[in-house]
């Protein structure tokens, strides 16, 4: 499973090493930001960010599975905690857009005037008829994900594709 997020490392107060794979600028799948003292027989080691006299940022693309690494540039340590910051931000303001999408979202059922209840993703099958005959073609059969929810009075059913808003969604607030 792809890693998702940010990780510090030890931690997010006064992290020495901070793993992005979430929040990045367009076409990067994930970046390291290291914060850096010289010495060492590298040439520099890792230290913690308040300790740290510059730091380094590599980078890996979007192509295909696991790409590997750019070769590190030394950057500034401001410049390190604002590569972070900005991740942190465009994560933030994705989730306070998914919040104002997910609050307009009404789960009642509008028959029992009760909320559906969140069942998982169900997996559907998709496929095209196959030649000459109205049967299914074992070829092009996909499994289409959805998030199902199901009224436990009625059992009517409302889905929602996966990979647009994060499930289950909180239902619209009831005053
Ligand atoms: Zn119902």
């Amino acid at each position: 499973m792809a890693k998702q997020g940010i990780e510090y490392s030890p931690d997010r107060s006064d992290p020495q090493r901070v793993r992005l794979y979430d929040g990045l600028p367009e076409g990067i799948s994930r970046a390291e930001v290291t914060f850096r003292v010289a010495g060492g027989l590298r040439g520099s080691r890792v230290v913690p960010v308040s300790r740290a006299e510059f730091a380094q940022l590599r980078t890996a693309l979007e192509s295909g599975y696991e790409s590997p690494w750019s070769a590190p540039s030394r950057i500034t340590v401001s410049e390190g905690q604002y590569y972070v910051r900005q991740a942190e931000q465009r994560i933030a303001e994705r989730a306070a857009e998914f919040e104002r999408r997910a609050a307009r979202i009404d789960l009642d059922c509008p028959w029992c005037e009760q909320p559906r209840r969140y069942l998982g993703q169900i997996g559907f099958v998709t496929g095209h008829t196959g030649f000459m005959t109205e049967a299914p073609s074992e070829l092009g059969q996909l499994v289409d994900k959805q998030h199902a929810y199901r009224c436990d009075s009625c059992g009517s059913l409302l889905y929602f594709a996966d990979g647009v808003l994060p499930h289950p969604l909180p239902g619209r607030k009831r005053s």
